[in-house]
């Protein structure tokens, strides 16, 4: 790892950045999951801005009391909080652009997919630690607003009247369908109705890291009758044999006739806005180019592309990590006179660019 960075940041500068990082790096994400379930206390007085900077190293407090109770698996209302669990379980999407052609693109500042009507989009599982043999993989569509919540995400008339799957595997009312695998499992849950399609967990091949999933989203999000223009969220869990559930990961998904167009306009409009609704910048009049106005530069957001998955982690990772720091001490006046300190603080923002996650606000 050392070696990638080093002519990049030169031997010095690396092994000070390195020595920012908590101690274990490769468990950050179960690190920061704790963290979030259970945020340190507010910092004392005389704990000024910046205080947690110096002392990167130290990890923050343990939990104080255990996260609270997974829901079960037939919730009414299914929980949308990324969840890594004991497996470090993550999904990722290959940067495939807004070019007009584009069938399916994912914006990482969004968490949000953008795909044509039935056209295959690829999600990348991924594991730090393999799931019991009989797991298996599940994604169920939910209506991202709480008024809509409770109902069911299902295909419109039009499209359930088209029909099922080719194979005759898929259900003709089903919206989210695994394409090229015929152990895909569709199931109607008997209590809360909700529709979901189940694959067996696969390990990644030989030389691989990641298993990939094709799934296809049988309505446009206009459809009448069905999503009705409704925003939804997919939820995949990787659950284990007995169908508990190991993880969770979220993002919205909009099926539309141009992804790539759509994925362009929705992220200019979020920088228009100032940045991610979570985003710890405060709002700021953007201007259509990248020029930003002067602002707090701690706060500023940068696109960063890396070559290479391996470089990729490693960057995740040191940002995530800078991430935390940042985010235990670093950024105070950000909440000052919105929030008392302490009180929703967990590790959000910039930390948006590299690394997948998703709310269920508004
Ligand atoms: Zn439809």
């Amino acid at each position: 790892m050392a070696e990638d960075l080093e002519p990049l940041l030169g031997g010095e500068g690396f092994l000070d950045l390195w020595n920012m990082l908590p101690n274990n790096i490769s468990y950050m994400p179960e690190d920061l999951l704790e963290w979030q379930l259970s945020p340190p206390e507010p910092p004392q007085e005389g704990e000024g801005p910046g205080a947690g900077v110096g002392e990167g190293r130290a990890l923050p407090p343990p939990p104080a009391e255990p996260p609270p109770p997974l829901p079960p698996p037939s919730a009414v209302v299914p929980s949308t909080e990324d969840y890594g669990g004991e497996h470090d379980f993550r999904v990722e999407f290959r940067e495939t652009g807004t070019a007009k052609s584009v069938t399916c693109t994912y914006s990482p500042a969004l968490n949000k997919l953008f795909c044509r009507l039935a056209k295959p989009c690829p999600v990348q599982v991924r594991v730090g630690v393999p799931p019991p043999p009989g797991a298996v993989l599940r994604a169920v569509a939910v209506y991202k607003k709480s008024e809509h919540v409770a109902e069911v995400v299902r295909r419109c008339p039009h499209h359930e009247r088209a029909g099922g799957g080719p194979d005759g595997n898929a259900p003709a009312q089903h919206l989210i369908r695994v394409e090229g695998n015929p152990q895909a499992r569709y199931q109607d849950d008997e209590t809360t109705k909700r529709h979901s399609v189940a694959v067996p967990y696969e390990p990644p091949e030989v030389g691989s890291e990641c298993t990939t999933v094709l799934y296809n989203f049988m309505c446009n999000s206009s459809c009448m009758g069905g999503m009705n223009r409704r925003p939804i969220l997919t939820i995949l869990t990787l659950e284990g044999p007995g169908g508990q559930i190991l993880g969770r990961r979220c993002f919205e998904v909009r099926v539309c006739a141009c992804p790539g167009r759509d994925r362009r306009h929705e992220e200019e409009t979020q920088r228009k806005r100032g940045g991610a609704k979570r985003a710890l910048s405060p709002p700021a009049e953007t201007p259509e180019s990248s020029k930003k106005p002067m602002q707090d530069p701690e706060s500023e957001i940068f696109l960063l592309q890396v070559r290479g998955r391996k470089r990729y982690e490693m960057f995740r990772m040191v940002n995530e990590a800078l991430e935390r720091t940042y985010d235990r001490g670093a950024a105070p006046q950000k909440s000052k006179g919105r929030r008392p300190r302490g009180e929703g603080r967990v590790p959000r923002g910039k930390k948006l660019l590299l690394k997948a996650e998703s709310g269920e606000s508004d």
